[in-house]
């Protein structure tokens, strides 16, 4: 039995997405620009495939938002994140990848060859798709957070952690992700607030049950954080206890670092109609391959990864998805 549903939409009807567009024909299109998809652009482009990738709104994905990668494996000094993706674009460009500025906006996954629409100018029709969108990790949207990205605020622990080892942080969320990265920094830091909105926690009985029994983390209920204060990192959370009731208060803590748990966006909607994806978006594969619901089209990185969300396992999916691309190409 196949482990996809078949989706119930009338894709047929959607067929023609070209309206008038050029259009161009591609063996292989790449969409995405981070460690996912230039590593399938290397293995692409050395097998011949003479893939096309679209950089999108975030050229270089989400490590270019970054200062130090310590955890790539390849580089003894650690290097930034701007750097590792202008070395891996380089890479992708030595063996050929056409590399292109643009914007997915439309997709028809119902027949082979598959379109695309790049920035409503023009169609890409593709024998083979790999998608590499990646994912956005959710801020809670303060002036304070945006100006101290990179100097003390941080959407993951297992990259960023290490940088604060021996100090004071607080994570902020109630659910799984949040007890985790909460446990995995009390691992290295002093102490760990975890601040949580509501009076209880989402996460399972078994994350709750190690958060409670870790003796640096401090679980602070009814709390929203108001902002951030510091120079030039941070130095302070103010938060709000008990928001909206009679008895609501102002605290502050002093933290130097502050973690956001609050989930992740996939960068999957344009897919929805044509791919199956999870609860939350996330597009789904058959376990331990690229493959998603429609063959010819592979989803590599955090755009299906949910769970690791790491550069190295980002390349990894995005080598496995060129290999498959390319097998699949063989067989047709
Ligand atoms: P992304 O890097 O998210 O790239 C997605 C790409 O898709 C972008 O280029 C974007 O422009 C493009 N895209 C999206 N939608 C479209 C569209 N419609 N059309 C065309 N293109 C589109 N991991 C580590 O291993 N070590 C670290 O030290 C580390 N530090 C991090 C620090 C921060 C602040 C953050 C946010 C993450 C960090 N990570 C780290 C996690 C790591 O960045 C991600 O796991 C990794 O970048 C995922 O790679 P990806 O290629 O799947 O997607
Ligand atoms: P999640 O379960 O959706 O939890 C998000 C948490 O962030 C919730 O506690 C939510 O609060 C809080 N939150 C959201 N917006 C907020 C805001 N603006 N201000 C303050 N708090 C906010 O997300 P997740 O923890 O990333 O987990 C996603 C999925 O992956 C879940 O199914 C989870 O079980 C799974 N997962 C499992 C494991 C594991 O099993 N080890 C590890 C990680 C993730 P409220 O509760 O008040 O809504």
């Amino acid at each position: 039995m196949s482990l996809f549903k078949t989706l119930e939409t009338n894709t047929e009807s959607k067929n023609d997405i070209s309206d008038g567009l050029p259009v161009e024909r591609v063996k292989c299109l790449i969409i995405g620009s981070g460690p996912a998809g230039y590593t399938a652009a290397i293995y692409a482009a050395r097998a011949n495939l003479s893939p096309l990738l679209v950089k999108g709104i975030q050229p270089g994905g989400q490590l270019t938002t970054t200062t130090d990668v310590e955890n790539y494996p390849g580089y003894p000094q650690g290097i930034t994140g701007p750097k590792m993706m202008e070395d891996l674009e380089k890479q992708a460009a030595r063996f050929g990848t056409d590399i292109r500025w643009g914007i997915a906006t439309r997709v028809n996954f119902s027949r082979s060859p598959y379109k695309v629409v790049i920035d409503e100018k023009q169609v890409i029709e593709a024998d083979t798709v790999i998608i590499a969108t990646g994912a956005t990790a959710r801020y809670l949207g303060m002036e304070s957070e945006d100006k101290f990205r990179g100097s003390g605020v941080s959407a993951c622990a297992t990259c960023d952690g290490f940088f604060y080892r021996g100090m004071d942080v607080a994570v902020v969320g109630g659910g799984d992700t949040a007890c985790e990265e909460a446990l995995y920094l009390a691992g290295m830091c002093r102490k760990v607030y975890l601040i949580v909105r509501k009076n209880f926690l989402r996460a399972s009985v078994i994350m709750q049950q190690r958060v409670f029994n870790a003796p640096n983390i401090e679980v602070l209920f009814e709390r929203n954080t108001k902002e951030l204060l510091g120079n030039q990192v941070v130095q302070e959370a103010v938060l709000i206890r008990r928001q909206g009731q009679p008895d609501e208060s102002e605290e502050r803590i002093k933290i130097d670092g502050f973690f956001l748990a609050i989930g992740h966006t996939p960068n999957s909607d344009i897919f929805k109609t044509f791919l199956e994806t999870d609860e939350t978006g996330y597009i789904k594969t058959i376990p331990g391959t690229p493959r998603t619901s429609v063959p010819g089209v592979f989803a590599c990185g955090d755009v299906q990864d949910k769970v690791y969300r790491q550069a190295v396992t980002a390349a990894g999916s995005g080598c496995q998805a060129a290999i498959e691309a390319e097998r699949y190409l063989a067989q047709r």
